[in-house]
């Protein structure tokens, strides 16, 4: 892995935070930390989980699950990091909270990355950096632009790609992030070398070297063996060499965030010999690359053993060895990416899992706030969403519509004519509905009681509508479904701004008085009033004829 997808350093957490604001701030710094210990951030991360839970703090819980997602997928577990990225990912989105979304797109595009999706890797490094704003940190703002240029050089958008590091670089200089710039240029270095741009990666791996010089940091060993593989395609051996002993005494002091790396660094250095012709030497660096393979089943790593074993081979003119060498490389290779398509395939298979959960939930979501035979929403949805439309909108109007004498239908023709008119009755309500007030919406209430919406509208224009409405369904021709028997409907109306208090229960209480005075008034009518309207009154008051 030379590309890194984190960067440097270690900020020392000991998981003491108590309060919200410490445990913030803890969260902060394990956010933006650089890799490091990941099994010592993941234990970190449940620490500040049972924080949150204790403080009863949501956001911060969410900034706890997302460290441990994070955590998990530099761990390796890649599958378990995919499971559980939606659910941040849903509160984030639901909370408005753009500096987590952006966190989470960029935790999902190493994830996609892994999972060897280049296009969504893509997809989620776009959002991650178009989501940042004025409260992202300087470790986002870097690493994110960073990550959509990796995403671009991998999806062979180079020129994209190089726009993307060169402004990452220049805001790394700004902000005077030294060690972020590392892995700006490590990245850009590594994306040149790997679109095989040799001379351009040297041009960048010199600039991370006289940067580093400069600052007076030495880089990591991550660093020196991209700066190692771009010396090597250069045929710059003798530096190679120089630079891998390097890399492999940096790795030895320590401070490598990769444990199964030396494998990879023993062989750069075993091409490097070779290519100075340093036979020997070459052969005894890959028998240590080789036995670390075997030891750690690092697979990938050892096809390409096998291929330089075979290069060796070939250098001493030993034919049939190289022959049987280059074998070797292409059973691991089989194998390696079998294991390969095996690990991707877990991953895709909890990205999609858990896509296919909250798509279902989502189904449910909506089924439940259905009524199954018209179509429409029901009561639930109502008493879910009217009290909200109520309080933010003083001129929302509400209308109760009954169909009269229904049980007469039902009676003299069938239950299931009755059904028919129901669905009839519920598609015109809805469609005249939906063409006089676009943002409004119908409902069910239930048996052959409807409500329809209506936000932002004076309550005269309102009754002229639900007239109209009123009248389209009784000049509809019923002649099909109900052999002569008229449809009508009654309807009583409230403005929320003429009920007291101004709630739900006012609202649909006045509205259904009005229902009840058309009723009495002769029904196929609409009749509108607030509660101290004398008239509307009366209609009650006289009672049932
Ligand atoms: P009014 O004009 O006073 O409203 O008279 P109405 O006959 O419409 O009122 P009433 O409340 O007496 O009758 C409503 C009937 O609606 C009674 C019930 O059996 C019927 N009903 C309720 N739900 C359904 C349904 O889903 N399908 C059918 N077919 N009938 C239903
Ligand atoms: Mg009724
Ligand atoms: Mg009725």
């Amino acid at each position: 892995m030379r590309q890194r997808e984190t960067g440097l350093g270690v900020v020392s957490l000991d998981g003491s935070a108590t309060g919200a604001e410490e445990l913030s701030a803890a969260l902060l710094a394990l956010e933006d930390q650089f890799a490091g210990d990941a099994e010592g951030g993941y234990a970190a991360a449940l620490e500040f989980e049972r924080q949150a839970v204790a403080l009863g703090d949501e956001h911060l819980l969410a900034r706890a699950h997302l460290c441990q997602i994070i955590m998990l997928q530099r761990t390796g577990d890649v599958a378990g990091a995919a499971r559980r990225i939606y659910g941040v990912h849903d509160w984030a989105v639901r909370h408005g909270d753009r500096r987590l979304q952006a966190r989470v797109h960029l935790a999902w595009a190493n994830i996609e990355q892994l999972s060897g999706d280049a296009a969504r890797f893509l997809e989620h490094a776009l959002s991650a950096v178009e989501l940042l704003d004025e409260t992202a940190t300087p470790y986002m703002q870097i690493l994110h632009r960073t990550r959509l240029a990796d995403a671009l050089a991998l999806n062979g958008e180079m020129d994209s790609a190089r726009l993307r590091y060169r402004q990452a670089e220049v805001l790394a200089r700004e902000l005077h992030q030294w060690e972020r710039l590392t892995v700006v240029l490590n990245n850009w270095a590594y994306a040149e070398y790997d679109a095989a741009d040799f001379l351009r990666a040297r041009e960048i791996a010199h600039r991370m070297q006289e940067h580093a010089a400069a600052h007076g940091f030495d880089l990591h060993a991550t660093e020196l063996d991209t700066i190692g593989v771009i010396q090597i395609e250069n045929g710059e051996y003798a530096e190679a060499e120089q630079t891998m002993l390097a890399c492999i005494a940096r790795r030895e002091a320590g401070q490598s965030d990769v444990a199964d790396d030396l494998a990879d660094y023993l062989l750069t250095l075993a091409r490097a010999q070779r290519g100075l012709g340093a036979i020997d030497q070459a052969q005894a660096s890959l028998a240590a690359s080789r036995v670390l393979c075997l030891e750690s089943d690092l697979h990938a790593v050892l096809v390409r053993v096998h291929q330089e074993q075979a290069e060796l081979h070939a250098a001493r003119g030993e034919h049939a060895e190289a022959f049987a060498a280059l074998k070797l490389s292409f059973a691991a290779r089989e194998k390696s990416l079998a294991l390969q398509e095996q690990e991707q395939a877990l991953a895709r298979h909890a990205l999609f899992e858990t896509a296919e959960a909250r798509e279902e939930a989502d189904r449910f979501r909506e089924q439940a706030r259905r009524d199954p035979l018209t179509g429409l929403r029901n009561r639930r949805y109502v008493d879910e969403e009217l009290s909200a439309l109520i309080t933010a909108d003083p001129e929302l109007i509400v209308a109760i519509v009954d169909i009269d004498h229904f049980k007469r239908i039902n009676d003299q023709l069938s239950h299931d004519t009755g059904d028919q008119v129901l669905v009839q009755v519920a598609k015109l309500l809805d469609t005249e509905l939906a063409a006089a007030v676009p943002d409004g919406f119908t409902a069910r209430l239930g048996g052959e009681e409807f409500l329809l919406v209506l936000p932002a509208t004076p309550i005269a224009l309102a009754v002229q509508q639900l007239d109209r409405i009123r009248r389209v369904i009784s000049e509809h021709d019923w002649h099909d479904t109900t052999r002569g028997l008229p449809v009508t409907v009654s309807i009583g109306v409230a403005g929320v701004s003429e009920t007291y208090p101004r709630s739900q229960t006012s609202a649909l209480s006045t509205a259904d008085r009005n229902l009840y005075a058309a009723k009495h008034a002769g029904r196929n009518r609409v009749v509108a009033g607030s509660e101290p309207d004398r008239r509307t009154r009366a209609y009650r008051d006289r009672g049932a004829p």
